[in-house]
């Protein structure tokens, strides 16, 4: 398979900037006569000019190989063997990915196939287990062509099997391979197709568009993990607001959040002008900055006009506050049949972000320290903030809840005293918060009982 090599300077970029570690890595690796190059996103982003977010190593030598070389590396993945590797005084959470060359285990030259009798089904005796092969057969199993470069930063050059170069200099999204078979293959390239679209602003190849409308019902068939962390990052990689837009151009939009379907054709202002716009752009522009950005709050956001029906429903079916928050979180998040399915570690956090909110506007002085020492309190602070963009909130109430976290304690203690006596509280024992697992649990036998 013939290759076009770039030296990287044409390219626009050189090995200063990638990570000290993969560099190190990758040196490593050749001093252990292994091949060791950059693969990936991040060969595509330095290539367009952009930060990448990660650097993925890939290489000929074998998970157990790779561990040897590095001390302090740990092999992850059941079917698909990765290895973390951590450099000298990297924490725990900072690691590189280092994979072995892989190969597709129907493409006619891989490991498996010349192994293997015809009639036998490879995808099953080989579940569980990697098939290794060649950087050629590696690179015919990526998914677009932009995604398939590999970089050398010894040698500081650009390999290009398939054309990447030319499609990212055309601006094009094009797939290595057959689009609609290899949607059906791994039906996550869809996601992934209109994430790409709307991140880096490129045009689908001739007919992948028509795919996708045809067949986004195949990411049905996706393992609900992957699929959750496929569509966070529409929202996380700073286009959240552009991958809101083409997500509702196919049928995906609908699918995902089925119960904006009609806000949305009514074209209800508050919700899509208004509120969730707004939140897009917030994060689009927390990761311009550089600031962090959680899923979670962008799950608060999408669901919230939904909790608020559902919690007041729960209110005029005469439950107490916090039980007709805990329904209508379990409800919302949990009960419903959907798509998207939130995990408990994500719905945890939404619940509390949604509780503080009756809190936060209440401002009962006996509450204050408590919600401000909560761990989510900034994450809550900044969904009243919101709110109060689209007029859901009294704005001199954001405006205290922003200065007391600039004031010295001096001055909060009397921003504290200032505010107006409480009422008593009623005598009735106050009940435990209950996780959103837990709540599920605890209501998993009961009917949807108040609806
Ligand atoms: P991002 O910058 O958003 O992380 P990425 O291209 O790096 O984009 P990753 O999910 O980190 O995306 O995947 C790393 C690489 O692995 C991709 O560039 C691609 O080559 C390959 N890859 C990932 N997912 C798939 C898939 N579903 N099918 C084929 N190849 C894939
Ligand atoms: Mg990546």
């Amino acid at each position: 398979m013939e290759a076009e090599y770039y030296s990287s300077s044409e390219l626009g970029f050189d090995k200063s900037d990638i990570s000290q570690d993969s560099f190190e890595i990758i040196q490593n690796l050749k001093s252990h006569g292994y091949d060791g190059l950059l693969v990936g996103g991040c060969v595509r982003d330095l290539t367009l000019g952009l930060k990448p977010k990660d650097f993925d190593v890939v290489t000929d030598a074998l998970p157990h190989q790779i561990c040897k070389i590095f001390p302090r590396s740990r092999i992850i993945g059941r079917r698909f063997k990765i290895v973390h590797v951590r450099q000298q005084g990297q924490r725990y959470m900072d690691y590189i990915e280092v994979t072995t060359y892989r190969a597709d285990p129907e493409s006619p030259g891989s490991w498996v196939s010349k192994i293997l009798p015809k009639s036998r089904n490879k995808r099953k005796v080989f579940q569980g287990e990697n098939i290794y092969g060649t950087r050629e057969e590696d690179v015919m199993r990526r998914d677009f062509t932009i995604n398939s470069l590999y970089y050398d930063p010894v040698e500081e050059r650009v390999i290009d099997y398939l054309g990447g170069i030319q499609d990212i200099q055309q601006q094009q999204l094009r797939m290595i391979g057959n689009p609609r078979q290899r949607f059906l293959e791994d039906p996550a390239r869809i996601i992934r197709a209109i994430r790409f679209k709307a991140k880096l602003g490129f045009d689908f190849e001739h007919g992948m568009e028509e795919e996708i409308q045809q067949h986004t019902a195949w990411v049905e068939g996706l393992n609900s993990s992957r699929f959750y962390d496929e569509v966070v990052k529409f929202f996380n990689q700073g286009a959240a607001e552009e991958s809101w837009d083409q997500i509702f151009e196919t049928p995906l939009g609908e699918m995902l959040f089925s119960h904006m379907a009609s806000d949305r054709r009514s074209n209800n202002s508050d919700q899509f002008t208004g509120f969730i716009r707004q939140a897009l752009r917030n994060t689009d522009r927390r990761v311009r900055e550089g600031l962090p950005v959680i899923d979670s709050f962008f799950i608060a956001v999408v669901f919230w006009s939904e909790y608020k029906k559902s919690l007041l429903r729960y209110m005029g079916k005469g439950l107490r506050e916090h039980d007709a928050h805990d329904s209508a979180v379990s409800d919302c998040l949990v009960k419903r049949p959907q798509l998207l399915i939130i995990p408990f570690r994500v719905c945890d956090i939404v619940h509390e972000i949604w509780r503080m909110q009756a809190m936060l506007e209440r401002r009962d002085k006996r509450d204050i320290r408590p919600i401000m020492a909560n761990r989510r309190f900034r994450a809550a602070y900044d969904f009243l903030v919101l709110r109060s963009t689209v007029g859901e909130v009294d704005p001199t109430c954001v405006k205290w809840w922003t200065e007391i976290q600039e004031v010295d304690s001096m001055e909060r203690k009397s921003m504290i005293t200032q505010l107006p006596n409480p009422k008593p509280r009623s005598k009735r024992r106050r009940r435990k918060n209950r996780s959103v697992r837990q709540h599920a649990r605890l209501h998993a036998t009961q009917p949807q009982d108040m609806m």
